[in-house]
């Protein structure tokens, strides 16, 4: 009993015991903290010297403190900024992605300069030894210091330099500092002024920060104040020189590396790396905090993040900022944008610590499925990276280079226990995993190595060394897609059509019926206004070019039209199915069926004139996931088609046509003159 009595005295006192209060004292002592945050825990504590510490009110000031003084106020890891150390680090985490590559290494290079650059001081005094003893203390920050002894001197060294900040004595023989400071102003407007003057009179001071000067120190001046103040003036003016758009965003479908990338970012830095997600996120307080009134109040993520992670500066991704909630209470794009704007997330507030907090050292990258719908003062905020669909081949390479060596070794197995043969893999990734991106992949391989570990478990002496495409069934049960695709066009009036999603390309049937009715166009399967009115000219188009195709003019008589785009969960929209609705309606009304590995994608206008579209290489991968061997685009995509990696342009046959009556010949099966 009495050793563990003497442990404890050891360990700090706790909320009832006397010492409690003292040692928070002490740890705000040894604690750096920024003055306003000084002044905030000096507050707080001396409100409980005077509460009762058995009261509720007590452990939750208590917990307040102990939060502020948790957070890292100074801390900071030091930037690694080598720009080829982070090409090798993205290259060798990520296969691909060149232009991804290209794009994340041009932002950090103008990320790193503008950090590496090192700011100009020109000092001025006319004692000697002030002046040397300011110009050494500035030095030592690593800035270039100049010194002038007086005003004159320091304007016509601004003819051969120019300083991002000048430190000068007010008091001076030739040109004192407030006319230094109004000369500088004609000919260097964005030069900071800290004035330094030992008639520390208020109407001096006044006056020269009426003049313009960013601050005012009396002399003799404390070193430590001038350096903080240096480097406050300076990091204000390398957040307003960060350029706009300087917040990365990666968009593009589920899996496809972004939240990967953005971890090889930081390691490329040498910072912590965070991720928050945005999906689901339902109240701003999530991300700000409550005030301390409410009962069991606690900081927000980002904050509590940033304590967990010791340094301010890590890299902070917020993902799928696209997906919070719609139910959101307070405006997401504001809270965002106060986040993410470096004028002013230096001041981020945080309901819980009631006090700003620096947030413009962190590192933002952003990932969204789809920009599209993102409110435009935030679009111009950020650099919109797209990451596009991984073809066959890349993932066949992603897989045995990085996914299965990953798995195996969090299953415990080696390369020696475990291969697989590209024909398994093309077969999990054909029949089990249609994706944009990697992740369910990713999610078979483990699967997989779980059977083996259970089978070397067991003992069995057929434990596979080498997984073939014969054993895929039997490890994961019957395919999940199979190429149904063939069998479903055989009855006029279906065609197959290619849409982009934010979850990548996706195929969808076009069916469409005529029955007697009173020439009303029914559409039904979650149809957007976009795409609604896409059937609609489509209908007016086939109506007004009925002859063309063979078709009797008034058909529409006496009858109703439905158009039925299946798989009705998923909300679709936009222009593209135009011509799909067309060649649906012209198989349906000419018998002719469509054939079933042709697909298409295309807008179309009410003269039948062909539209091009976006999203081509997501389209073509999709067909080719789905099995289909021929893709029909817009003639006016033909750049688009040119531009696309020979791996994609094998995926399918890609044929570009001038108008629908080419599509429809490409299109249907039998040729309307038989
Ligand atoms: P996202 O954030 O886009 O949803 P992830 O970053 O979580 O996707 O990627 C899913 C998985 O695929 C991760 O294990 C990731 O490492 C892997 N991955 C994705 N792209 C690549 C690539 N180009 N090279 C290597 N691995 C990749």
């Amino acid at each position: 009993m009495g050793l563990f009595k003497k442990n404890i005295e050891e360990e700090p006192a706790t909320e009832k015991e006397p010492g409690y209060l003292q040692d928070l004292y002490k740890e705000l002592d040894q604690t750096f903290l920024p003055d306003h945050a000084q002044k905030a825990v000096r507050r707080e504590l001396e409100r409980l010297e005077k509460t009762d510490p058995s009261i509720a009110e007590f452990s939750v000031g208590a917990n307040y403190i102990k939060f502020v003084l948790s957070l890292p106020w100074g801390k900071m890891s030091e930037d690694n900024l080598d720009l080829e150390r982070a090409e090798r680090i993205l290259n060798a985490e990520h296969l691909g992605l060149s232009q991804v590559k290209e794009r994340i290494l041009d932002h950090l290079a103008t990320s790193i300069m503008c950090q590496s650059r090192t700011y100009q001081i020109l000092v001025v005094d006319d004692e000697p030894i002030a002046l040397e003893n300011l110009a050494h203390t500035l030095k030592k920050e690593s800035y270039n210091v100049f010194t002038a002894s007086n005003g004159q001197e320091a304007l016509d060294l601004f003819e051969s330099t120019p300083f991002d900040l000048v430190v000068t004595d007010l008091k001076m023989q030739k040109m004192n500092g407030i006319q230094l400071l109004e000369n500088v102003r004609n000919i260097s407007p964005e030069t900071k002024f800290i004035i330094t003057t030992g008639y520390a009179t208020v109407e001096s001071a006044v006056d020269a920060l009426k003049k313009g000067a960013a601050h005012y120190l009396p002399k003799p001046v404390k070193l430590e104040t001038l350096r903080q103040t240096a480097r406050e003036l300076l990091d204000q003016k390398r957040r307003y020189q960060v350029p706009r758009g300087s917040v990365l965003c990666f968009s593009g479908p589920p899996g496809i590396g972004k939240t990967s990338v953005g971890r090889s970012i930081a390691n490329a830095f040498g910072r912590s790396f965070i991720c928050l997600s945005m999906a689901a996120l339902r109240d701003e307080a999530e991300l700000r905090g409550h005030r301390r009134t409410y009962v069991g109040a606690l900081p927000g993520r980002i904050l509590s993040e940033i304590q967990k992670a010791g340094v301010k500066n890590p890299v902070l991704m917020l993902d799928e900022i696209d997906k919070i909630g719609q139910d959101f209470r307070g405006d997401p794009a504001s809270v965002l944008l106060e986040v993410l704007d470096p004028k002013q997330n230096s001041r981020f507030l945080d309901y819980y610590l009631d006090i700003p907090f620096d947030l413009s050292q962190l590192m933002f990258i952003t990932t969204a499925n789809s920009v599209e719908k993102l409110p435009s003062p935030l679009l111009d905020r950020m650099e919109i990276i797209p990451f596009s669909s991984y073809t066959m081949g890349e993932k066949r390479q992603i897989a045995q280079n990085y996914l299965i060596p990953r798995q195996l070794e969090a299953h415990g197995l080696n390369k020696n226990d475990l291969m697989f043969s590209e024909q398994a893999l093309d077969s999990m990734i054909m029949g089990y995993t249609r994706e944009a991106g990697l992740r369910n992949l990713e999610r078979e391989v483990a699967q997989i190595c779980r059977k083996i570990d259970r089978l070397i478990f067991q003992k069995k002496e057929t434990v596979p060394k080498k997984i073939e495409k014969n054993d895929i069934d039997q490890l994961l049960g019957p395919p999940r897609f199979t190429f149904e695709t063939r069998t479903v066009n055989v009855r006029p009036g279906v065609a197959t059509g290619l849409v982009w999603t934010e979850f990548g390309g996706q195929i969808i049937f076009i069916e469409t019926a005529i029955m007697k009715g009173n020439q009303n166009l029914i559409m039904t399967g979650s149809l957007g206004e976009i795409l609604k009115e896409s059937a609609q000219t489509a209908l007016s188009f086939v109506r007004s070019s009925a002859e063309q195709f063979g078709i009797n003019p008034d058909f529409f008589n006496g009858h109703d039209i439905h158009i039925h785009i299946p798989a009705g969960s998923i909300p679709k929209d936009g222009p593209s199915a135009g011509i799909t609705i067309a060649v649906a309606l012209l198989s349906l009304l000419t018998k002719r069926p469509a054939k079933s590995e042709v697909a298409m994608s295309g807008e179309l206008t009410l003269s039948g004139e062909l539209l091009p579209v976006s999203g081509l290489r997501e389209k073509v991968l999709a067909a080719q996931q789905a099995g289909l061997k021929t893709v029909i685009f817009p003639l006016k995509n033909e750049r688009d088609i040119k531009a696309l990696s020979s791996e994609v342009r094998d995926a399918a046959t890609i044929i570009s046509a001038e108008s629908i009556a080419a599509v429809v010949e490409l299109a249907l099966e039998k040729s309307l003159k038989t």
